[in-house]
């Protein structure tokens, strides 16, 4: 049996961006979409003893990039992003930093992910669920009861489409495929703004 994974969120300004630490009992644990907060995020790490495995990013937007290499420059892990958003990580205008008035860059990903990749830390996995339409390297990261599903999936609302790289048709068509297919007791832990459950999300999401 499975222990509960211990889920740490940070928000992270100005775009009030959401970063994960995701650990379980056996004190292994990764960290989802580190947008900038580095000193807090490390500080959490190290208080609550933590070995991370992976820094995950759901898609190489700017606001969840930025301290992708603080965090890997301390604990010596290795950075995983889908293939598709991997050139966003060393380009500020793929990951729309130079139009923000930002700056966010990362050193290259040290693995590239596909759908149905699994990643493994202490006794839990999380698995690699793609859906483009945000950007098309966009993915969600669905571990048992849980689902972290960046700029996919909104409590109440979807990402946007009108980015490079996006679709519409595709965001909705992905969210109802591979997203509303899980449990209704699902946690979404979402890119930006509060938590939501998948069974809320498909009964009231007006854009689904
Ligand atoms: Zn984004
Ligand atoms: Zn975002």
């Amino acid at each position: 049996m499975r222990g509960k994974l211990a889920i740490q969120s940070f928000a992270v300004m100005p775009f009030d961006e959401n970063c994960y630490v995701v650990s379980d009992d056996t004190g292994e644990g990764v960290v989802i979409d580190p947008g900038g907060m580095a000193p807090e995020i490390l500080a959490y790490i190290r208080e609550a003893g933590i070995a991370v495995k992976a820094v995950l990013n759901t898609h190489g937007h700017c606001d969840h990039i930025g301290a992708d290499d603080a965090i890997r420059d301390v604990t010596g892990a290795p950075l995983y992003i889908h293939a598709e958003d991997a050139p966003m990580l060393t380009d500020m205008k793929k990951n729309l930093a130079a139009f923000m008035g930002f700056r966010a860059l990362a050193r290259p990903a040290e693995r590239l992910l596909s759908e149905g990749d699994k990643i493994a830390f202490g006794q839990s996995e999380l698995e690699v669920v793609h859906t483009p339409g945000h950007t098309t390297g966009g993915v969600c990261f669905v571990g048992e009861g849980v689902a972290f599903t960046g700029d996919t999936l909104f409590a109440g609302s979807i990402g946007r489409s009108d980015f490079p790289g996006g679709s519409e048709a595709d965001l909705i068509g992905n969210i109802k495929k591979k997203l509303l297919a899980l449990p209704d007791d699902t946690k979404v832990y979402a890119g930006h703004g509060p938590s939501s459950e998948i069974g809320w999300e498909r009964k009231c999401n007006p854009y689904l």
